[in-house]
């Protein structure tokens, strides 16, 4: 049932290239029949040399009918690779429109969600997962016409010529199906079960192995001290050998019965010539023992006819897993912010249904040109608070209102033209550094790229690269560390000039001249505008008009530094240990 919807949902995908699908089916099926013609025409070869014997000079049609069987053999291989060639066409598109479709679907999507899954693995998603739909729609479905169609030949093929013979080679098989289904009856399918669920473990935890081993590498470790993926190794090991000893016997019978067609042939055919031998009969002896190892031959193209309906299926969920994402909302009666303050009124919002709120009943105003920092524990909500501000995500209840304006109620263009997101790990694309600046704002001018360039501190970083600003990064070992990446992300900002920002500062730098540089862009680029900071080191929230912090998803306390350091709450406990630590030279807190 399940296949059948995923079949049918790939072939929605193959608009018109539909019928070229189905062609690929017709034509692959109609090789198998063209396949077994050869036979046909050897059988042909031997009753003329059977009937001409001893006077092998006296056969006319010997060389007509080689000639016939090898032509048939060709044109089969022929319609074979027409068959491909459709399927091709067809599966290349399915490919191309679900990409396109996924692609253009994601465009919709709130940016949380990008954030949140990850860009690196949503491509995944979609190259692979179409990728994965490829190979069944080339190849795996045609091959299944052509393996079903295949006994049907054949079965005609052994009846044609002489029943008996034919049943008599059928004998072997129906045996040797029999024996192996008694021999592993029901439990095939829980068996099939078990090592699927064995291999699925294997590779989680082998997931979860790769996901923690630079941290095994800092300590030293082997894979050994991942107990449980050494665990589901064992497992797996212990389990695939426990199955091939069991399946010893069953496979040993199986695959005698089923190799020794023949010999069935020739012991029957012994009892059966006891009173004398025609032509006919030898003529159709030969034949069917020439033919046996064809059955031989298709039962494994049968067996092994893979049609990985697994793979297709986890790569269409995991599509649709993407597709079933609800773009944001546009809205139908567009206002305009009326200054640049921002309010969140009892805004509640959590990730997943189910999970506990990551803001719980949240309401600050934060007047036009103000300054304010996020403090608190790691987990708190501070990022998602930043987060509904630039509406990454919609809320779940309440509202967030910039210039008085629900924020879904603003043009997206609008709304990107107000605020701005310094990220913590911000992304430099593979271009020149004046290009990924000028990403912010297309029609700027060089002048005014490097202007913002050089009010976020950049000077240094572009004097050292050989082309300066058109040095392209990432390519020839032209790398930037994190605070050097971070001050070109600031230039980006800089240059785009919206009213609001929100900054989500970095939680540590490799070196204190850094530090001050990326401070100075900071200080440089808040001058005059609504700022939401997220601060990791106290340092640097000392001068802000408020301090916010958050617990819990909850505002725990606000005030100023001083008002708070008094105060006998959370911010001045933080205080304590970041003077403590501070002292200690590692003044850093780590989110
Ligand atoms: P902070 O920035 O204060 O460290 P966050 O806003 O990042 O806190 O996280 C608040 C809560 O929401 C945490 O419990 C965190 O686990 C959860 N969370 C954050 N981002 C996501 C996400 N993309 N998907 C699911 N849960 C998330
Ligand atoms: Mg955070």
């Amino acid at each position: 049932m399940k296949k059948e919807s995923n079949l049918k949902k790939l072939l929605g995908y193959a608009g018109n290239y539909k019928y070229l699908t189905i062609a690929s089916w017709v034509l692959s099926a109609f090789s198998a029949f063209v396949a077994l013609l050869p036979f046909v025409y050897i059988w042909k070869v031997i009753k003329e040399v059977l009937e001409v014997a001893p006077n092998y000079a006296e056969a006319q049609n010997l060389a007509y009918n080689g000639w016939m069987a090898v032509l048939s053999a060709v044109a089969a291989i022929l319609i074979y690779v027409m068959a491909l060639l459709c399927s091709h066409l067809a599966a290349f598109r399915v490919q191309a429109n679900i990409r396109m479709k996924a692609m253009h679907h994601i465009v919709t999507l709130p940016v949380g969600f990008m954030d949140s899954v990850g860009s690196g693995k949503i491509r995944k998603i979609v190259y692979e997962s179409s990728a994965a739909t490829e190979t069944y729609l080339a190849h795996q479905l045609p091959d299944k016409a052509n393996a079903l169609a295949t006994p049907v030949g054949l079965l005609i093929l052994l009846m044609v010529f002489d029943w008996r013979l034919g049943l008599l080679s059928l004998l072997p098989i129906a045996a040797a199906f029999i024996i192996m289904s008694v021999m592993t009856g029901k439990r095939m399918a829980e068996k099939m079960k078990e090592y699927n669920d064995a291999l699925a473990q294997m590779s989680n935890e082998a997931v979860e192995y790769v996901r923690g081993i630079s941290v095994v590498k800092t300590f030293g470790q082997s894979v050994f001290s991942f107990k449980r993926f050494k665990e589901s190794i064992d497992n797996y090991e212990k389990w695939v050998i426990a199955y091939t000893k069991d399946l010893r016997l069953p496979m040993m019978v199986y695959t005698t019965l089923v190799n020794g067609v023949f010999a069935v042939l020739i012991a029957a055919a012994l009892v059966m010539t006891s009173d004398g031998v025609t032509n006919e009969f030898l003529l159709n002896l030969m034949y069917y023992i020439i033919i046996t190892p064809i059955i031989t031959l298709t039962l494994t193209k049968i067996m092994y006819a893979s049609e990985n309906k697994l793979i297709v299926a986890d790569a269409m969920s995991r599509i649709d897993s993407i597709l079933e994402r609800k773009p944001l909302p546009e809205t139908k009666n567009p206002r305009h912010p009326e200054n640049n303050s921002v309010e969140l009124d009892r805004v509640s919002f959590c990730y997943k249904e189910g999970d506990k709120n990551a803001l719980d009943q949240v309401s600050i105003k934060i007047h036009a040109g103000e300054h304010v920092a996020f403090v608190g524990p790691s987990g708190g909500g501070k990022t998602t608070l930043a987060s509904v501000v630039a509406r990454f995500w919609d809320v779940n209840s309440g509202s967030v209102k910039i210039g008085g304006v629900d924020v879904r109620d603003i043009p997206k263009e609008e709304l990107m033209n107000m605020v701005s997101f310094v990220f913590q790990d911000s992304k430099l694309l593979k271009t020149s550094i004046l290009e990924n600046v000028r990403i912010a704002r297309p029609d700027a001018s060089r002048e005014e790229v490097l202007e913002a360039l050089r009010d976020a501190q950049c000077g240094d970083i572009l004097d050292k690269l050989p082309e300066g600003v058109d040095t392209v990064v990432g390519a020839k070992g032209i790398y930037l560390s994190g605070g050097e990446q971070q001050r070109i992300a600031i230039a980006r900002v800089m240059l785009k000039n919206t009213p609001i920002l929100i900054l989500d500062e970095a939680t540590a730098f490799a070196d204190p001249d850094n530090e001050a540089k990326v401070q100075a862009a900071f200080r440089m680029l808040a001058k005059g505008k609504t700022v939401l900071m997220i601060a990791h080191r106290l340092s640097t929230v000392t001068g802000m008009d408020r301090i916010v912090v958050i617990k819990d998803g909850k505002i725990a306390d606000s005030g100023t530094h001083e008002q708070l350091k008094e105060k006998d709450g959370l911010y001045a406990e933080m205080w304590k240990q970041y003077n403590k630590a501070a002292k200690w030279k590692v003044g850093v807190v780590n989110d």
